[in-house]
């Protein structure tokens, strides 16, 4: 068994989810639900993230088996709180 991290996305615009295939990053992100489409500057930085969390989440897993330590692993999630002064 392998571990790998995904990264999901949620629209907007029509409050979905869904998933991207991080093996064949895509020149485009668009949402299956509603179409709607992200900025083309903002892909390079998803992707990013996403590489930051892949190698972390790597290292727990190698430092788990390799040294016996705890294997955590990490998940961005975006919440919506509110603030009093909003
Ligand atoms: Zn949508």
């Amino acid at each position: 068994m392998a571990q790998i991290t995904v990264v999901q996305i949620t629209c907007g615009q029509c409050g979905h989810k869904f998933v991207l295939n991080t093996s064949t990053w895509p020149s485009t992100i668009q949402c299956p639900y509603c179409q709607e489409e992200m900025s083309q500057d903002m892909i390079p930085r998803v992707k990013e993230a996403w590489g930051t969390a892949s190698d972390l989440n790597m290292d727990f897993a190698r430092y788990h088996a390799d040294r016996n330590e705890t294997k955590f692993s990490v998940d961005l999630i975006a919440e919506q709180v509110h603030f009093p002064h909003e």
